[in-house]
């Protein structure tokens, strides 16, 4: 086994001395006051063991990486009838862009954008009988952890300044592709991306995806057959429009949020999370682009 301890040591040395040209999303107010210093790596394997440095246990703002455990949540519960209002090809575009939608009468290029995470927030919507206390059971199952919450200021932030996503989901309600009242769906979606979570817990909780669908606690959350799926959709659709980009200098299936996290992990072996808050002109962790593309080259653990 590779000496992980000393390579994520290394890394987050190294970038810590170079200048992080990123900056804190700040179109979510709430978002804008994360202090933009703090970085920490955090890598459990599938046999047990774990390590980390720097600022891994200080819960963050989880965001988009959401949408990899409502998908799973989505599919775990409705199968293969998802893929009728959500198709699983890469966008190209950024997160909340609108016009494609517009052009593919309503269906959604993928699960992690925006339009296609509001499409199965209304799933979820639909299916549960509690949504918001029924997800974040699910998201504490995966995690193995009962004391993950939404952050309900993070949520009412979004929701006053969420235009492009009311816009998103009026559009998918004109082209029937939305059951609930937008202000229903929207107000899950708000509370799912609220969600904080430390390095620690997202890599616990993206367990099962490396683990063939069986979380930290052992049991089977996943099916096999979903956790290969969901692992396809975030290694081609888990960056926004710059999912090409991750595969060819990380080479990992991952998912990014605009809280600075990302979450990537080598099937059979392990999950690893980064989260430093300033982001690339792409609405990616900066210095958690370049952490994990060290990590593959130096671990030479990429899928490719
Ligand atoms: N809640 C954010 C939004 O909808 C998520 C964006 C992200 O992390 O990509 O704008």
């Amino acid at each position: 086994m590779p000496n992980y301890q000393q390579i994520i040591n290394d890394i987050h040395a190294n970038l810590k001395t170079t200048k992080n040209t990123g900056e804190v999303a700040d179109y979510i107010p709430e978002l804008g006051k994360v202090d933009g210093e703090l970085f920490g790596i955090y890598l459990n394997n599938v046999h047990g063991n774990n390590f980390e440095v720097g600022d891994t246990q200080v819960p963050f703002s989880i965001q988009s990486i959401s949408k990899v455990f409502s998908l799973a949540m989505a599919f775990a519960n409705q199968g293969n009838a998802l893929w009728e209002r959500v198709d699983v090809e890469p966008s190209g575009n950024p997160f909340n862009f609108l016009s494609l939608l517009e052009r593919e009468k309503g269906i959604p290029r993928n699960p992690l954008i925006n339009s296609g995470a509001i499409v199965i927030a209304d799933c979820l919507v639909s299916n549960l009988k509690n949504p918001k206390e029924d997800f974040i059971q699910f998201v504490r199952g995966l995690a193995g952890d009962d004391s993950i919450s939404f952050n309900e200021q993070v949520a009412e932030s979004e929701r006053i300044t969420g235009f492009r996503n009311y816009a998103i989901a009026n559009l998918l309600k004109s082209f029937e592709n939305l059951a609930n009242p937008v202000e229903e769906v929207l107000d899950f979606y708000f509370h799912q991306c609220s969600i904080e979570m430390t390095c620690e817990q997202l890599s616990n909780a993206f367990f099962a995806f490396a683990n063939h669908g069986v979380c930290m606690r052992g049991n089977q959350c996943l099916t096999q057959k979903q956790a290969k799926r969901i692992n396809a959709i975030m290694l081609t659709c888990g960056f926004y429009d710059e999912a090409g980009e991750f595969a060819f200098e990380v080479g990992l299936p991952g998912k990014s949020g605009v809280g600075g996290g990302i979450v990537a992990l080598l099937p059979n072996h392990y999950v690893i999370t980064t989260w430093s808050p300033p982001l690339n002109e792409k609405g990616n962790s900066y210095f958690g682009m370049q952490a994990l593309e060290q990590f593959t080259t130096e671990t030479k653990s990429s899928i490719f």
